[in-house]
């Protein structure tokens, strides 16, 4: 399957390379896009390893980054490995002892995302055998030998969503706006972090949990009820549903598959 992207490598004139989100590609090609297919393309490659090119495309009125079939990646890289299935991942993350192990993975994502550590690299990838993730980080010499390697599928929520990122269990990140709030109404009431695009009151989606995971979710990042934070890293486990086939919803079954951090 082509590999998908959030996020671009392009490079400029001067040879280097400067990362494009996939969202900022957008509002470019809907201001000017003459002006956007001068300047990117043919100039945008894999946001890891530099090395494959990739292409925007048009899919359901939304553009989606797509790799090629076959592209080739640096051995190191992350895009290079096919992603872990959704069964089997989901499996994983429900099982107790593996939480702490997925939510360090979330930890580590988010600080990287923000730019506060570089070196974990291989975050993203796990080993996986007989359809059973293992519960250990991959080394070097796994990655060399291409042993069982499979990548944890991610989707930033910032950028639109394609049909094939829903009912599949994925880690799901974004820097966005967050109103935490309680719904009462409901038959068992339950919590709902809703994510804004920043500065804007532009839904993008939003993840439920109930009261058990309320607890540990508010104390871990001392939500209150009402309240909406600004300019939040977020990055959590779970599967995207489409509700009323518009309104997007997540579940969060356990407090660590999910990670909150300010920017
Ligand atoms: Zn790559």
């Amino acid at each position: 399957m082509a590999t998908k992207y959030d996020e671009a490598a392009y490079l400029n004139d001067d040879n280097n390379y400067e990362s494009l989100k996939l969202s900022e590609a957008i509002e470019y090609i809907k201001r000017d896009e003459k002006h956007y297919q001068q300047k990117y393309h043919g100039r945008l490659y894999c946001p890891e390893c530099h090395r494959p090119q990739i292409g925007i495309v048009n899919r359901n009125n939304n553009y989606f980054f797509r790799g090629y079939r076959n592209a080739v990646h640096e051995t190191e890289c992350n895009y290079g490995f096919e992603t872990v299935k959704s069964d089997t991942l989901q499996e994983f993350a429900l099982e107790k002892e593996n939480r702490a192990f997925l939510n360090k993975k979330l930890q580590r994502f988010v600080n990287r995302f923000l730019n506060r550590a570089n070196n974990h690299i291989h975050n993203l990838l796990l080993q996986v055998d007989n359809n059973r993730c293992i519960r250990s980080d991959v080394d070097h010499i796994d990655i060399n030998n291409r042993r069982n390697i499979r990548r944890i599928p991610t989707k930033s929520i910032t950028a639109p969503f394609d049909n094939d990122d829903f009912d599949c269990y994925m880690l799901f990140y974004g820097i966005v706006d967050v109103l935490y709030s309680k719904i009462e109404k409901a038959k068992v009431p339950f919590y709902k972090l809703t994510f804004f695009k920043c500065g804007t009151d532009y839904k993008l989606c939003s993840l439920n949990f109930y009261e058990n995971v309320a607890m540990y979710v508010q104390n871990e990042y001392q939500l209150n009820i009402g309240q909406k934070l600004s300019n939040m890293c977020v990055a959590f486990f779970s599967v995207m549903e489409k509700e009323n086939d518009k309104y997007l919803n997540a579940r969060l079954k356990h407090s660590e598959l999910l990670c909150i951090a300010s920017e």
